[in-house]
C-alpha cells in the first residue's frame, strides 16, 4: 500500500484548492457545475466554453443541447478573460510540476504492476520508434508497425504514433490494456522489454508523478 493511505494527512490535491477556491463565489459554482467541455488554444487565442444549461435558471424550459460559446482573446473585449485564462493555465501548470505527497524516490524498483504501462496514448517521436525498430532488430515495414504501434495525433499534433496496446494477462477490468513491451519480469514485477531504448515520456515519468497506486513490495529500510 502506498504511503498516502497510512498517515490521513494527504493534502488537497489541484481540484480540491480549486474547488476551495470558488466556494461561494455564486456564479464561478454555477460556472463549473455546468462546464462540459473547457478547450484553450493560446496559440490561436481562443477560448471554448461548453456547458449544460443551468436548469434552474430557465425553469419554464428543458434543454437537450449543450450551450457553445468561442471566445477571441484577441478581442479588446476579452483582456481580462485572457489574463484570466493565462493565470489559468499557469496554475494548472503549477500543480502538474507539483510532487505528490506521498513521492518515494524508489517505488518504481518495488512496483508490481507498472500501472502507468497501463495508461492509454503513450506517444512516442519518429526518431524514438525509430530506435526501438533498429534495438529490436526488425525491419520497419507496416508488419513489424502494426505489431507494435499505432498512429494518434497528440493534442498538439506533435506526436504520430503511440504504443500499441494489448489486453493482460490478468486484467483488472474489461477496458484494461497494456503497452504492447510491457511483460512480466524474473522476480513477478511487470516490467519495460525495451527498457534501454523506452521513449522520452517513459523516462521522464516515474515516482515523482506516479499517482497509479500499483501494489508495491514491502518497504525496504531507507526507502
Ligand atoms: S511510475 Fe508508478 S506505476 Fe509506474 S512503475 Fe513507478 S510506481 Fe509503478
Ligand atoms: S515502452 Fe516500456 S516504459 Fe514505456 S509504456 Fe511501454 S512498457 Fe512502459
Amino acid at each position: 500500500m502506498s504511503k498516502k493511505n497510512k498517515g490521513g494527512n494527504k493534502t488537497a490535491g489541484p481540484k480540491a484548492r480549486w474547488q476551495k477556491k470558488v466556494a461561494g463565489k455564486e456564479k464561478l459554482e454555477l460556472f463549473f457545475r455546468h462546464l462540459e467541455n473547457l478547450e484553450i488554444d493560446l496559440s490561436d487565442n481562443e477560448l471554448t466554453v461548453e456547458s449544460y444549461p443551468p436548469t434552474q435558471a430557465y425553469e419554464h424550459m428543458e434543454f437537450e443541447q449543450t450551450l457553445s460559446r468561442v471566445f477571441d482573446l484577441e478581442d479588446e473585449d476579452c483582456v481580462p478573460l485572457k489574463r484570466a485564462v493565462e493565470d489559468l493555465v499557469a496554475a494548472i501548470q503549477d500543480a502538474m510540476m507539483e510532487v505528490p505527497t506521498d513521492y518515494m524516490p524508489n517505488r518504481c524498483d518495488r512496483c508490481y504492476h507498472a500501472d502507468c504501462c497501463h495508461m492509454g496514448r503513450i506517444h512516442l517521436s519518429e526518431e524514438e520508434r525509430i530506435r526501438i525498430i533498429e534495438h529490436l532488430g526488425e525491419p520497419d515495414n507496416e508488419e513489424t508497425y502494426d505489431r507494435y504501434f499505432e498512429a494518434d495525433d497528440d493534442i498538439a499534433g506533435f506526436y504520430k504514433t503511440m504504443f500499441k496496446h494489448v489486453k493482460p494477462d490478468e486484467p483488472k477490468d474489461e477496458d484494461d490494456t497494456q503497452c504492447v513491451f510491457l511483460r512480466k519480469m524474473f522476480n513477478g514485477h511487470m516490467g519495460c522489454s525495451i527498457y534501454e531504448v523506452r521513449p522520452k515520456v517513459c523516462r521522464d515519468y516515474g515516482a515523482a508523478y506516479c499517482d497509479e497506486f500499483s501494489v508495491l513490495t514491502p518497504e525496504a529500510d531507507g526507502d
